[in-house]
């Protein structure tokens, strides 16, 4: 019988210290066997705060340029309770043959039980060729996220993926004068070529 893991997933913080994440977060934290980060933060501040911690893995995402380029890799695997848990940020990913089977090929040196990656905004949990894809959204709730998101995931004799709702909503401050269809598609776009535009 394994003992339960609880892991705290967060993505794209867009932060550069822990006070800068939801309070409800950081006291989440606290009870986390493990805390995963998949990338897009502020500073290397932050990187360092959570490494104290004494219970971090994490990976760099397209906003990571600068001294986080070399604090972190690029992709990372985990092992726990005899199951491989795959880390990437997840950009750069989509082409040519869609998000999901761009995940599961970054990984095809070895078999995955669960993928975890973040970039999207977009909170997620989907399992395709037998490989749990997770997603916890934006802990900051960025655009095109409408709430601020992270996940749990549980690794017993089973695994559980969990998106948890940061009361609060999202902090990014919208143009409301510019179409939200337009918003969408000018983010996803920045996203793809390692762009932040903020104040759209
Ligand atoms: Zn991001
Ligand atoms: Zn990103």
């Amino acid at each position: 019988m394994n003992n339960l893991v609880r892991i705290a997933v967060l993505s794209d913080t867009h932060a550069g210290k822990v006070n800068e994440l939801p309070l409800a977060l950081v006291d989440a934290l606290i009870g986390m066997d493990m805390v995963v980060h998949l990338g897009d933060y502020s500073s290397g501040g932050l990187v360092n705060e959570l490494k104290k911690t004494g219970k971090f893995r994490g990976v760099r995402g397209n906003h990571d340029l600068g001294d986080i380029h070399t604090m972190l890799p690029k992709k990372d695997v985990v092992e726990v309770n005899g199951r491989r848990i795959g880390l990437l940020h997840g950009h750069g990913c989509s082409f040519p043959r869609g998000l999901h089977k761009g995940l599961i090929a970054q990984f095809k040196e070895e078999k995955m039980d669960v993928i975890l990656f973040g970039h999207t905004h977009i909170a997620s949990s989907k399992v395709v060729e037998d490989v749990l894809l997770f997603n916890p959204g934006s802990a900051a709730g960025r655009f095109p996220a409408r709430n601020r998101t992270y996940g749990i995931l549980t690794i017993g004799e089973t695994v559980n993926a969990d998106i948890v709702n940061i009361a609060g909503g999202h902090h990014w401050a919208h143009n409301a004068s510019i179409p939200e269809p337009i918003r969408y598609l000018v983010h996803r776009m920045a996203y793809d070529w390692g762009i932040l535009i903020k104040n759209i």
